[in-house]
């Protein structure tokens, strides 16, 4: 299976449960749970903001040991997203 990373935030997305959703209910392949949870972004923000925000998960979830490198690592993945790319 191939991992898919949330085109927003970044985040593979390994379960079902981890994608997000249309208005209708229906499972939305790009984005994550968090991001769009229900068919709309959960929050209107700015690349710079996403990255803010997903720093301190990414050092609790062990992917990355302090902010000066999750923040080069979110830099490497979050403009190439589909959310952002076109910014
Ligand atoms: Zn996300």
């Amino acid at each position: 299976m191939n991992k898919q990373l949330c085109q927003s935030c970044g985040m593979p997305m390994l379960e079902e449960n981890m994608f997000g959703k249309n208005a209708d209910g229906s499972k939305n392949e790009d984005y994550c749970c968090y991001c769009y949870p229900n068919g709309a972004f959960s929050k209107d923000e700015t690349m710079e903001e996403m990255i803010e925000t997903c720093i301190p998960f990414m050092i609790e979830g062990g992917t990355c040991k302090d902010k000066e490198s999750a923040r080069a690592m979110l830099m490497s993945i979050l403009p190439n997203l589909k959310r952002w790319k076109n910014k």
